[in-house]
């Protein structure tokens, strides 16, 4: 049994540099490399690095950027068989400018494949996993017609479904009956309850709102703060894990990932979403949207937290 990712895959190309051009100005960048990124692929890669088998239905182009990222992903444990081809585009592509002095971002993405993913893909996926995968995680950087395919399905299928909806994007709301657990940051949670969730008041209130639409729990991430655990009658705040901040990029993929690795081995959700800041909380201390902790990394950080609970 594993956990269904349903989502984008991307080559990131980073360049760092020490001022940001304006427009029709260039400037000299410091050091440049390409990751494998997008939130399907991140968050799939995530659940292989916890100990899960993960599959990742997803779709890249003819071309050698997609090999390389599959490839890549495939290394990092993850299934990769439902990937779809599209030979008529490129593999969907992010420009990712770091301001080292600064420590803010731009970034473009040209998604490419990602456009190319259909519920026929989806539907092929479950047909051949039906009884291997019991939860489903997706986000919202592949077309929406697949993510709500996917999840009417997953959900008929009896598989828990959690849906990350990120980016902030505008939903059909009538979805959100189709999900178990709903995991906005506050950005998102704006988005979708029309609740402003800047402040601590304003998430509960936006995470009450969104548990009115559907999803069985609420879980919204609060950066440094940690996340709030919100169920229709319930509300819980879990605090972030202290720790040096290296790169925040793929925080809330590798937070999914370990929600969804949680979930999928039965935790109880507050232990759950304890879990999933730890693996959040070590994932910035590191470099790189993929570098989420495995498994032992994880019980050893909370173990010396004192986070001594059974896990
Ligand atoms: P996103 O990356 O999607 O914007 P958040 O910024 O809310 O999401 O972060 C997701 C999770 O990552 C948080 O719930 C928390 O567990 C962890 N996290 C983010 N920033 C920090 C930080 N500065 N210190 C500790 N944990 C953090």
């Amino acid at each position: 049994m594993g956990v269904l990712v349903i989502g984008s895959i991307h080559a990131d190309f980073y360049v760092k540099t020490w001022k940001f051009p304006s427009p029709g100005e260039t400037v000299k960048g410091s050091s440049f490399f390409v990751l494998t990124g997008g939130k399907g692929a991140n968050q799939a890669v995530g659940c292989a690095r916890l100990g899960v088998p993960s599959y990742l239905v997803s779709a890249v182009g003819g071309d050698d950027l997609g090999r390389m990222v599959l490839r890549d992903v495939q290394s990092k444990g993850v299934d990769v068989s439902y990937v779809h081809v599209d030979p008529g585009t490129h593999t969907g592509v992010a420009f990712i400018v770091l301001n080292e002095s600064t420590g803010e971002n731009l970034i473009v993405v040209a998604p490419g494949a990602d456009d190319s993913l259909r519920p026929e893909h989806v539907e092929r996926a479950l047909t051949d996993l039906q009884g291997r995968v019991r939860v489903l995680l997706t986000q919202l950087e592949v077309p929406l017609d697949t993510v709500y395919y996917a999840l009417r399905r997953c959900k008929e299928l009896g598989l828990t479904t959690i849906l990350n909806p990120a980016p902030a994007r505008k939903l059909d709301l009538g979805i959100l009956e189709y999900v178990d657990f709903l995991t906005p940051n506050r950005v998102e949670a704006t988005q979708l309850s029309g609740v402003d969730a800047t402040s601590f008041e304003g998430a509960l209130r936006a995470a009450e709102r969104l548990t009115e639409l559907g999803p069985r729990v609420v879980v919204l991430t609060l950066g440094s703060d940690g996340a709030l655990l919100v169920t229709r009658g319930s509300a819980k705040h879990v605090p972030a894990f202290r720790v040096r901040v290296v790169d925040t990029v793929g925080a809330g993929d590798a937070f999914n990932a370990g929600l969804a690795v949680a979930i999928y081995e039965g935790m109880d959700i507050e232990r759950a979403v304890l879990f999933a800041n730890a693996v959040a909380a070590l994932k910035i201390t590191r470099v790189g949207a993929q570098s989420v902790p495995d498994r032992r990394e994880v019980e050893e950080f909370l173990a010396s937290r004192g986070e001594l609970r059974e896990l």
